[in-house]
C-alpha cells in the first residue's frame, strides 16, 4: 500500500510482516512547484536532484520496511536543513523568526537555495516572508512529520528503530566541496561521527557494500546533516544512518538518464536493503534477551 500526499511525499509500506526499519530519500522529488519562479536554467536545475534514488532502494517494502520519498525537489526547499537555516541576503526584509545561518547557507545553499550552483543566481528577485513560510508549512513540515509518525510508530511497537537516509553525490568534487586530495568513493556513509547510530549497523551497510566490490567512505566528506541530526538518538535505539550513491553508477549526471550499471546498481542496493531486516531482528532478539 501507498499513502500519496500529492506534490509533498509518498510513503510506501510494508509488503510483509513489518520490521523497525525505515528509508528516506528527500532529494529524489522532481515536481517542481509552480510558484517556484527560478531564473537559472532547467537543466542545470534539475543537476541538483539526487535523481532516481527512490527508485534504487524500492526494495524496502518487500523487506517489511518503510520508504518515504519527497515528491518535490530539494532545490525549492531542502528538508535536510534545519528549519532556521535562513539565508538573509535571499530576503526582501529580515526574517521574522529565528535565524542560525550555517556554512551552507552562507554560500548559498540553506534552507532554500540563493544559488543554482555556485556563482550561479537561482532567481532574479528577493524572496518574501511569505513565499519562505509556505515552502516550510505545506512542504518541509509534512516531510518530517512523514519520516517522524514512521520512526515513533516503530519505536512504539518495537522499542527501536533503524533508519537509513538515502541520498547520491555527483561524481566530481565540486567547488563547493573544498576538500584536498580526495577521490570520490562508490558510497558514503554518514553518522555524524559515530553519533547517530550505533556502530554495529554502520559495520552492518559497510560490510555489505564491501564485500560487493564498493569502496566506502565514512564521514567523508559527507558526515551527514539534519535528518540524520534529528531522528538519530542512538542510546535510545534509534539509529540514523546516511547513504550518499555515487552518481555515476547509476546514471549520466548531465541527462539524468539511467546509464548501463543502473540495474546492477539496483540489485546490489536490493540485496543490501535485504540484509538490513535480519539485522534489525536479530538486535530485537538480542535486546529481549538482555
Ligand atoms: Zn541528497
Amino acid at each position: 500500500m501507498s499513502h500519496i500526499e500529492p506534490g509533498i511525499f509518498v510513503r510506501h509500506d510494508p509488503l510483509v510482516e513489518p520490521v523497525p526499519v525505515i528509508f528516506d530519500s528527500p532529494h529524489s522529488g522532481a515536481d517542481y512547484p509552480v510558484d517556484f519562479s527560478y531564473a537559472c536554467s532547467p537543466k542545470l536545475l534539475r543537476q541538483a536532484e539526487d535523481a532516481h534514488v527512490d527508485r534504487l532502494f524500492s526494495a524496502a517494502p518487500e523487506t517489511g520496511a518503510t520508504l518515504i520519498a519527497a515528491l518535490f525537489p530539494r532545490s525549492y526547499i531542502d528538508v535536510n536543513r534545519a528549519v532556521d537555516d535562513i539565508d538573509p541576503q535571499l530576503l526582501d526584509v529580515p526574517w521574522p523568526g529565528p535565524v542560525s545561518t550555517s556554512d551552507r547557507a552562507r554560500v548559498g545553499m540553506g534552507l532554500v537555495r540563493r544559488v543554482c550552483r555556485p556563482g550561479l543566481a537561482m532567481y532574479d528577485r528577493k524572496l518574501s516572508v511569505p513565499e519562505i513560510t509556505h515552502r516550510i508549512d505545506r512542504y518541509y513540515r509534512p516531510y518530517h512529520a512523514a519520516v517522524a509518525d514512521a520512526i515513533e510508530q516503530a519505536v512504539d511497537r518495537f522499542g527501536a528503530v533503524w533508519h537509513v537516509n538515502c541520498h547520491s553525490m555527483p561524481s566530481s568534487r565540486g567547488p563547493r566541496i573544498p576538500v584536498s586530495g580526495w577521490e570520490r568513493a562508490d558510497f558514503v556513509l554518514g553518522d555524524r561521527d559515530g553519533t547517530t547510530c550505533g556502530a554495529g549497523f554502520r559495520r552492518l551497510v559497510q560490510g555489505t557494500l564491501q564485500r560487493m566490490g564498493y569502496d566506502v567512505r565514512i564521514n567523508d566528506p559527507y558526515k551527514g546533516v539534519e535528518l540524520v541530526r534529528r531522528f538519530g538518538q542512538p542510546h535510545l535505539g534509534r539509529h540514523s544512518l546516511q547513504i550518499e550513491v555515487n552518481r555515476r553508477l547509476y546514471m549520466n549526471e548531465e541527462t539524468l538518464e539511467p546509464n548501463a550499471g543502473f540495474e546492477r546498481l539496483k540489485r546490489d542496493i536490493d540485496n543490501l536493503v535485504a540484509a538490513i531486516a535480519p539485522y534489525a531482528r536479530d538486535e530485537l532478539m538480542a535486546a529481549a534477551a538482555d
